[in-house]
Formats: structure tokens, sequence, C-alpha cells
């Protein structure tokens, strides 16, 4: 056997969106844009001698609900340490971490890869503390730091070395991105720092391995994939070469711009953190009834969720994933075919399962290809869009009643993206609706029949051809704006 295997592990910091800091009362409130640094503090977070932290009962749930998301189990006892560093960014000397006794124990998640699902396993999920922000501002020679971040609540998911692709990496991220968005306690915003990933790498072929080195300053789901192939290729590198005794454990740090990692520190320079129990802290003990209060009240996870479309709406795995991917989108269709079903059940259509998977492909394709064509074009979140799910579930039943052709269509959805506006207040404004007074086509057929005695006796005589040609003089009339399955009703009783 030859074969080399990859094993890659990922660690994932989410700040947690709590109303207040992790062990003070103040706001919490890292990431809003242009906010005066220094503002949200006090002598908790400011590490003041004498000052004592209180846990934020709200992040203490919130971690509790990523744990029971992420099927772990709930530790009944579990408690605060010290971890010990000296870094200007951090006031007290120490971060309020947890050590050998993480609020949630051992639990997995099951990723969609390209060959089949695959579970990942997690080996605990803790609480810790925010450091605060530094900058370096350029040709200064001073760096600058803001304590607003200081004591944000944090979680780190730590996973088992499962994942052996940096594709199955970047999945794996993004499912429980997904999550932590479903369940409500972070909006886990890559790009803002609310979701921080470092991923653990080694390679081994034939009972050998290269040392694990841990990749860090990994700034987008793009840079996961990217910085681990990188990684891999140096590993496998040194593994063909036989140099894999050369390499050290380390640190490396993902450089965006140069697509490389550079060494940061060995894992031997590093230092010994002496983690001790948190004297100024209550051991966390979680009330169990609690805790099978908040599972109650998790809501419908994106697995479920993606299972039960496929089943209640015919739809494809691929499309179930792509709608359960932003908890948005989801609603959206679901809050549209709603409204549409109450509309079937109440028009005395054609009913039955048949008709509701048929609005329900449509929903689809106009929600991922078209809706999403216009919010990629204007770089908007679905979470954002100004049509409402009832002005939609009307849009898509003008296209179902062939009430306006497709070209209509697109004019119509442009309005309503822009303005939000009422589609059919839209087609009127704008003289998009379709003929379908008949009594008006009448006087358009009868001209049409008395100008083309050839094709008229042609279509007596059984030619489909002929028929074609009659539909299209019509459409030329009415430019466009007829009812093609009408105007052949209309022309067959005519003709008959
Ligand atoms: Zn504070």
């Amino acid at each position: 056997m030859n074969a080399m295997k990859t094993l890659i592990g990922l660690e994932i910091h989410t700040q947690l969106g709590t109303k207040t800091k992790m062990f003070c009362r103040c706001a919490n409130v890292p990431d809003v844009a242009g906010l005066e640094p220094n503002i949200h503090v006090c002598p908790i977070c400011l590490g003041m001698p004498g000052s004592l932290p209180t846990i934020n009962a709200q992040a203490v749930d919130f971690a509790i609900k990523a744990g029971l998301a992420l099927n772990c189990t709930i530790a009944k006892h579990s408690r605060f340490d010290r971890k010990n560093y000296f870094y200007p960014d951090l006031p007290k000397g120490y971060q309020i971490s947890q050590y050998d006794m993480p609020i949630c124990g051992p639990g997995y998640l099951e990723i969609q890869t390209a060959s089949g699902p695959k579970k990942i396993r997690l080996r605990r999920i803790h609480l810790e503390e925010d450091a605060a922000k530094s900058s370096h501002p350029a040709d200064a020679d001073f760096s600058l730091i803001d304590f607003n971040r200081a004591g944000t609540p944090l979680i780190e998911s730590v996973s088992d070395p499962d994942m052996s692709t940096p594709e199955e990496a970047r999945l794996f991220a993004q499912a429980v991105r997904t999550i932590y968005r479903y369940i409500g306690i972070s909006d886990a915003d890559m790009e803002k720092g609310q979701l921080r990933v470092d991923a653990n790498i080694s390679v081994n072929e034939n009972g050998r391995t290269t040392p694990i080195t841990e990749i860090k300053n990994i700034n987008s789901f793009r840079s996961i994939e990217r910085a681990l192939t990188y990684e891999i290729k140096r590993h496998a590198e040194m593994l063909k070469a036989g140099k894999e005794g050369e390499m050290i454990k380390e640190t490396r740090g993902w450089v965006d711009e140069r697509g490389e990692t550079v060494s940061q520190r060995s894992k031997e320079q590093m230092s010994d953190y002496r983690y001790f129990p948190e004297p100024d802290l209550p051991p966390l003990e979680p009330d169990q009834e609690h805790v099978r209060k908040l599972k109650a009240a998790l809501p419908e996870l994106p697995a479920a969720k993606s299972e039960r479309f496929m089943k209640e709406y015919g739809m494809s795995a691929s499309h179930a994933d792509q709608l359960v991917a932003d908890r948005a989108y989801a609603e959206f269709f679901e809050e549209t075919m709603s409204e549409l079903e109450a509309w079937v059940d109440s028009s005395g259509e054609k009913v039955g399962q048949a008709a509701h998977k048929k609005l329900a492909k449509m929903a689809v394709n106009w929600i991922l290809v078209e809706l999403t064509k216009h919010l990629n074009k204007a770089r908007m979140e679905m979470e954002n869009v100004r049509i409402t799910p009832e002005n939609f579930a009307e849009f898509l039943k003008m296209i179902h009643r062939n009430e306006i052709n497709s070209s209509a269509a697109q004019t119509i959805l442009s309005h309503m993206f822009l303005r939000g506006s009422d589609p059919s207040t839209v087609a009127k404004d704008e003289n998009l609706l379709q003929i379908s007074d008949t009594g008006e086509l009448e006087k358009v057929l009868e001209k049409v029949i008395a100008a083309n005695p050839k094709p008229v006796e042609d279509v007596k005589a059984g030619k489909a051809k002929a028929m074609q040609f009659l539909v299209g003089q019509v459409m030329k009339e009415t430019k466009g704006k007829a009812n093609p399955g009408i105007i052949q009703d209309l022309l067959r009783k005519k003709l008959a």
C-alpha cells in the first residue's frame, strides 16, 4: 500500500452575539464600524487589580446550544481556568478559558461531501473571552490597542482530525457557521472576525508521519482550502524526499496575498500556559432541566430541513442544500410556498401533490436562479431583500396562470427587487399583462382569419404548421401580449 493520507482538524473560534461581555456588564459590540475605541470598558475587562468577574448566563446558554446542535454531551460539571501568557492585548496577563473541563464534550457533525455524507467528530466546545484588538499603523513606531473587544464571549469548537481534503475542511467550517447562525448565537461573519478558523494538518504514508502544523491567520472560507492545499503539498514533498524528520511541530501563518504559509513559532518555543483553575469564579454546573429546555427550543437544523424539503416538495438534494445553507433563503422559500399553497387549496384549480410539487419547483428555480442573480449583482444578502414572500407568491401565480410571458416576468422581478413593488401593479403600470380578455382576442382572430385564407384551409385539413403560423400572426398583432395557449384553443373552436 502506498496511499498518502492527510489528517486535518479545525479549531473554530466564534464570537457570541450576547448583549454584554463574558465577565462584565459592558456592551458586547466589538465589530460596529467606526465605533470609538475603548468606550465599552470597565475595571473588569481592563483587568484592574481587585475587580471580580461574573459569568454571563446568556453566553453559557449560547455555548450549550452550540453543543446541543453539534450532538455534544453537555458537562454536568465544568469550570473556568486561567491561561497565562503575556501579550499587550491581554490586560490581565491571562485569559479566562476552559482547560480540562469544557462545557461541551464529544459530539459530531455530518457534512455532505462530493462522495456522500461524512461524519466529523468534535472533541469539545469550550467558553472563553476574546482579547483586545491591536493594530499597527503603517509607518508608525507604535501599536494601538482597542479594548472594546476585550472580554467578548467566544466559543472554541475543536474537531478531531477527521477531514482528509481541504474541501472537506471548508465544508465543515461552513456547516458549523450555518448552524451557529440558525441557532442565533452569532452572525459568524469571517470578514468581521466573528468566526476564526485555525487548521491542524499532518500527512502520513506507509507508517511515516509528518509533524503537525497549525495554520493561523485564515481569513475566509476560500483561504481554508488554499492554505491547506499549500501545506499538504509542502508536507507531501518532505515525505517523498524522506525529510519528515527535519520538520518541526510548528505554527505557521497564512499570507493570503502571497498564497503561502510562513513559520511563526515552533511548538517547542511555545510558552507553557500554566493553566490553573480560575479562583474568582464558581464551577459551571448547568441545571439539567434548563439544558432540556434549551434543547427543546432549538430550531429545525439545516440537515433536518434539507431532508424535509426533499420529501415535502420533491426537490433535489442539491437544491435543498442550497436553500438551507442560508436560513433567510429557506425561510423565504417556505413562506412563499405557504402563500402559494393557500392559494392552490382555495382556488379550486387542480390540487394535489403534483400541483404542489410543480409550484415548489417553479419557486425554487426563480429563487435560486433569477432572484439570486439580482442579489449577487447588487452584492446583497437574502435577509435584506425588499421583496415580501406574499408579493413573490403573487408573482409566481401570474407566471403559473400565463398572465405574463417570460420577458415580462423578468421586467417585473427587476421592479420588485429594486423597489419592493407589488407585481400586479408593475404589470399594469408597465402594460405587461397578457391579453386574456377573449372578446378583445376574438376581434384580432377574425382579422387574422380573414387575411389568411390559405393557412386557414390548411388548418382545417389538419396541418400543424399552419396552426403555428396563425398563432404567430395573432401574437404579432397583439405585440406578444396574447397567451399562445388561449389563441390555439380559440382558433381550434373557430375552425373546427
Ligand atoms: Zn467591562
